[in-house]
């Protein structure tokens, strides 16, 4: 499976610095990126054109929208449509990023609905899962994950899936808290979701990408991809600036 590399640029960068730091991954990506590696960014809603602009003739680098509301238009002050990131230029959306959910309030229907609209309306999602260190402490990890990811698939055609879902396993305590989740702990996480996905989209399961996020670095990114099950990286802070991002591409 090809791994994927996702910068999330959260809310940071004006257009001229999105532009810039996208010029920037170009230059560094112009001799190709590495064998069996794709890139997506993940900009702010007001930067996606500009990126999407430098990554228009590179069909390995795509660009999303950091969320998506599950209506066509309407009266929704606030909120982004398929079609508008579409037009933007993004091919992508996260779905269920934590700080949609702890920050922002969004619960597991919401998401739900999130991910089954973008789907049936052609953009490719990648939905976010993970536990706070409450959860964990408390010995919820399986049933946070088994929640998460049986919500989010309810409804979902699994024959539609392949090459346009991913699922990003990102623990809350380890997003822009330099704590790294620990081999064991990406390798059990994973293992688990990669069964809870097998069990609810059935054989597809084994086919779809399952990222880890959380604090990601250079430093620690190729033995992160050395996991088993560990299809990719979704990176935050390391992704804003061009040199480090890229590191981690080529990890
Ligand atoms: C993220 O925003 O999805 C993320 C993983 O952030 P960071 O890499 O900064 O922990």
């Amino acid at each position: 499976m090809q791994k994927i590399i996702a910068a999330n640029w959260k809310m940071y960068k004006t257009r001229p610095e999105a532009a810039q730091t996208a010029r920037e991954l170009a230059g560094a990506l112009a001799s190709g990126l590495p064998d069996g590696r794709s890139v997506v960014i993940f900009p702010s809603f007001t930067n996606i054109s500009e990126v999407a602009d430098v990554f228009v003739a590179n069909a390995r680098v795509a660009v999303g929208g950091q969320n998506v509301y599950p209506e066509a238009e309407g009266a929704f002050t606030g909120e982004v449509s398929v079609a508008m990131l579409k037009d933007a230029g993004a091919s992508w959306v996260l779905t269920g990023h934590s700080e949609r959910r702890h920050v922002l309030g969004e619960g597991d229907g919401l998401v739900a609905r999130k991910t089954a609209f973008a789907l049936a309306h052609s953009l490719n999602v990648m939905l976010c899962i993970g536990e706070t260190l409450q959860e964990r402490e408390a010995g919820k990890l399986n049933d946070v994950l088994l929640r998460q990811v049986t919500t989010a698939f309810a409804g979902l055609p699994a024959d539609q899936l392949e090459g346009r879902f991913a699922v990003a396993y990102e623990p809350v305590w380890a997003i822009g808290t330099g704590k790294v989740a620990g081999p064991a702990e990406v390798l059990d996480a994973h293992a688990v979701t990669r069964a809870i996905i097998c069990d609810v989209a059935g054989q597809i399961g084994k086919k779809i990408p399952l990222l880890y996020g959380g604090s990601v670095k250079p430093d620690n990114a190729a033995a992160l991809l050395g996991l088993d099950n560990v299809d990719g990286l979704l990176v935050g802070g390391a992704s804003l600036a061009a040199q480090s991002f890229i590191q981690i591409v080529k990890a």
